[in-house]
């Protein structure tokens, strides 16, 4: 069951971390179906979506090209930062875009603004949001950051990692990040606590296929 005043966080679906794309995560397009699945509960009740998206410059400090760690992607208005065709994004789902900034990495989705300028966190609580539910991609950077940043702010926070994927640039990422975010307060859901009436339980960190 959806608590009531939560909302959906979609961490950065876009083409570049999808297979194919400049930084795609392995088997990131299987979570889309269940990515979709998960926004079409939160628009059934309703419940706020919000979408971030990765919105690079050309140039920034966070490309290798300038002595960051990535290689360019998600460069704005380019197809790789355009989210995946399949992605299904309600008319009334908010987007945000981070990264603008030529000097910033912008991980975290609290980094991320609406095209007036409203940051996640003053979007959440004007919907008057305690519990934000997380997913997307990739799990041991913008979707772990996320998590810490709801756990700070006061939010209670739900990583739903059925729908989500690790870049594990080392082979423990994963299971690290799904520590991390446990540490600070998270609770593990997969969609069955979401579609049954009083299902919400924490999953040990071991049975868990990242
Ligand atoms: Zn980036």
């Amino acid at each position: 069951m959806i608590k009531s005043n939560s909302a959906l966080l979609v961490v950065d679906m876009q083409n570049d971390f999808l297979p194919g794309g400049a930084l795609g995560v392995v088997e990131a397009d299987m979570i889309i179906p269940r990515v979709n699945e998960y926004v079409r509960l939160f628009e059934e009740h309703p419940h706020p979506i919000f979408y971030t998206r990765d919105w690079h410059p050309p140039e920034t400090t966070h490309f290798v090209t300038q002595g960051g760690p990535w290689p360019p992607h998600c460069v704005q208005g380019t197809w790789g930062a355009a989210f995946h065709p399949d992605m299904h994004i309600p008319q009334e789902a908010i987007i945000l875009s981070k990264g603008m900034d030529p000097h910033e990495d912008a991980y975290s989705g609290f980094h991320a603004r609406d095209d007036q300028g409203h940051y996640l966190e003053e979007l959440l609580l004007k919907y008057e949001v305690m519990h934000v539910y997380v997913c997307g991609l990739a799990l041991d950077y913008c979707v772990k950051w996320s998590c810490i940043d709801a756990a700070n702010k006061g939010f209670h926070m739900y990583p739903l990692i059925d729908a989500t994927r690790a870049v594990n640039v080392k082979i423990h990422d994963a299971e690290l990040a799904v520590e991390e975010i446990v540490r600070v307060g998270g609770t593990l859901l997969t969609i069955e606590h979401l579609r049954e009436p009083d299902g919400e339980s924490v999953l040990p960190a071991g049975t868990l296929d990242l």
